[in-house]
C-alpha cells in the first residue's frame, strides 16, 4: 500500500506519552495520525496492577488503561495506524515518515513518543533459553512457571514488582540482586521482605543459565558472588530478567541529538528536540521519572508545542 498523508502532526509510539499527545493533538483540531508500533500501548501493557496512576479510587490494569487512552485519543479525532516508521527524514519540513507498510506522511511536526525496551542481561546462554525458560514479562510467562522455582534479576520497582506477581504461580521465587541495597519504592520492598514465598540472594549476578538440551530447557542457574567471585549454583526452571530499560531511538541515531545513553534530548521545561518542529515525549527523554503520569504529561506538552509551531511557522 503505498499512499501520502499530508498531516499537521505525525506522533509515533503507543504509550501514555504518544495517546496523551494524540488527544490533546486533536482536541486542538490538528488532526493527528498516531503510528503505533507493533505492540501498541507500550509497557503498560505488559503490567499488571497500576495503583499510582491518579484518578482511580481502584487498583486498574494497565492493558486496560491503555485501551481506554486509545479509545479516548481515537473518539477525539486521532487516526490510528497499526504499523511502524521505518524511515523519517528530518531534514525538511514538512518532515517526512515511511511506515512498513508502505504510509508516507508529509507531516510539519513530528512528536516521537517510542518509549523503552526491557534491557538483557546479554550473556550467551540467555540467548539460548529466551522464550525456554527465560523471559523478560512477568505478566505474558508467569503462568507457565506454575509450581516451580524461579528467580528474577534485579534491583528496582520492576525486580520487586515482578517477583510480588509471580508469587501467584511460582512455588518459590528468589530475586537476585547484584547490590545489598533495593532501589525499588520502601512500600514495595516492604511487600518483598515479609512474602513468605520470596527469598533474597544479595550481590550476585548471573553467570551463567543452564539446562537441558532436549527439550530445550533451564533448569539450574549460575550465579557469582559480586563481592568475593565466587561462585554457587541454584535450581530454577524460569528466570526473569527486569533490570530496567533502553530508549526506542535507533530509527533516530544521527537525526537528532541524542545523549551517550540514547535518550532523546530536549530543551528545559520543553519537549522540544534540536530540531524545530519535533517534539519527545515519555521515557524516550525521560531516565529519571518514567512513570505513566509523567510521560502523559510530557505528551499533553508535545502537543501544546506542536500546536504552537505550527500557530508560528504556517
Ligand atoms: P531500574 O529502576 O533502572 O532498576 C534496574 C535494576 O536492575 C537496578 O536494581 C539495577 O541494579 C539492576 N541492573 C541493571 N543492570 C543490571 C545488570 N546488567 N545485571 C544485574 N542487575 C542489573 O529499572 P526498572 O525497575 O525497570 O524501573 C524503571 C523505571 O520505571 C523506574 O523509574 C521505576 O520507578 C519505574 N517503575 C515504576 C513502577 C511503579 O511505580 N509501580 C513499576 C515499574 C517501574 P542497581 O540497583 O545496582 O543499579
Amino acid at each position: 500500500m503505498n499512499k501520502t498523508i499530508e498531516t499537521d502532526v505525525l506522533i509515533i509510539g503507543s504509550g501514555p506519552a504518544g495517546y496523551t499527545a494524540a488527544i490533546y493533538a486533536a482536541r486542538a483540531n490538528l488532526k493527528p495520525h498516531l503510528v503505533s508500533g507493533l505492540e501498541p500501548g507500550g509497557q503498560l501493557t505488559i503490567t499488571t496492577d497500576v495503583e499510582n496512576y491518579p484518578g482511580f479510587g481502584d487498583i486498574i490494569q494497565g492493558p486496560w488503561l491503555m485501551e481506554q487512552m486509545k479509545e479516548q485519543a481515537l473518539k477525539v479525532g486521532t487516526e490510528f495506524h497499526h504499523d511502524i516508521v521505518k524511515k523519517v527524514d528530518f531534514d525538511i519540513n514538512p518532515f517526512i515518515a515511511e511506515t512498513d507498510s508502505g504510509l508516507k506522511f508529509n507531516s510539519k511536526s513530528i512528536i516521537i513518543a517510542t518509549g523503552a525496551q526491557a534491557r538483557w542481561l546479554n550473556i550467551e546462554s540467555e540467548n539460548k533459553f529466551k522464550g525456554f525458560g527465560i523471559s523478560a514479562c512477568a505478566t505474558c510467562d508467569g503462568f507457565f512457571f506454575k509450581d516451580q522455582n524461579i528467580i528474577v534479576v534485579g534491583g528496582g520497582n520492576s525486580a520487586v514488582e515482578e517477583a510480588l506477581y509471580l508469587t501467584n504461580f511460582a512455588s518459590k521465587v528468589t530475586l537476585v540482586h547484584r547490590r545489598d541495597k533495593l532501589r525499588a519504592e520502601k512500600i514495595l520492598q516492604e511487600r518483598l521482605f515479609k512474602h513468605p514465598k520470596i527469598e533474597l540472594i544479595w550481590d550476585h549476578t548471573v553467570d551463567e543459565f543452564i539446562g537441558s538440551e532436549e527439550p530445550l530447557s533451564l533448569n539450574k542457574i549460575k550465579l557469582k558472588n559480586t563481592k568475593n567471585n565466587n561462585e554457587k549454583i541454584i535450581d530454577a526452571t524460569g528466570a526473569f530478567i527486569a533490570i530496567g530499560h533502553d530508549p526506542s531511538t535507533s530509527l533516530f541515531k544521527d537525526k537528532i541529538k541524542m545523549d551517550n545513553e540514547n535518550y532523546i534530548i530536549t530543551k528545559s521545561d520543553s519537549t522540544e528536540t534540536n530540531i524545530k518542529g519535533v517534539f519527545a515525549a515519555g521515557d524516550v527523554k525521560d531516565k529519571v521519572f518514567r512513570q505513566a503520569v509523567t510521560a502523559a504529561g510530557m505528551g499533553c506538552m508535545a502537543a501544546l508545542e506542536a500546536e504552537k509551531f505550527i500557530a508560528e511557522n504556517y
